[in-house]
């Protein structure tokens, strides 16, 4: 990203301590985070974006349009089983199974699926017997 952020704006060159500092700044974050707050410092900014640039953009446009992230086979921070698992917020949270998320058992998330599925039908007669009744 940095050879592209050269590219733009020419009068910058590339140097190890630039892509060590900007290396340290975004640790925290995932690759396409970067990528995507990278381009739109390319497409909006005037001068050669500074890392808290780049980081203001990831805080501000991707975490608040994806509040969560959902992986298949991670690992459960606190079951530490391994499956499909949710982490909310997306990028400081921790993995967790829908189990653990939710606080219930795949038995009892069956049944409250099952169930929410019984009133909808139940809810769905009653309209058509009342069509008829009318
Ligand atoms: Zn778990």
């Amino acid at each position: 990203m940095i050879t592209y952020f050269c590219k733009v704006w020419p009068n910058k060159t590339k140097s190890e301590e630039l892509v060590d500092a900007y290396h340290r700044s975004f640790r925290p974050y995932r690759d396409e985070q970067i990528l995507t707050a990278g381009d739109q410092c390319m497409q909006e900014m005037e001068y050669f974006p500074k890392p808290v640039d780049v980081i203001s953009r990831i805080n501000q446009g991707y975490l608040a349009t994806t509040p969560y992230t959902i992986e298949e086979g991670q690992i459960c921070s606190k079951c530490k089983v391994k499956s499909r698992c949710i982490r909310e917020p997306a990028d400081t949270g921790e993995w967790e199974c829908r189990q653990c998320y939710s606080g219930l058992t795949l038995e009892q998330h069956r049944k409250k699926v099952q169930l929410i599925i019984e009133q909808m039908g139940k809810m769905g007669k009653k309209i058509i017997e009342g069509d008829y009744e009318g």
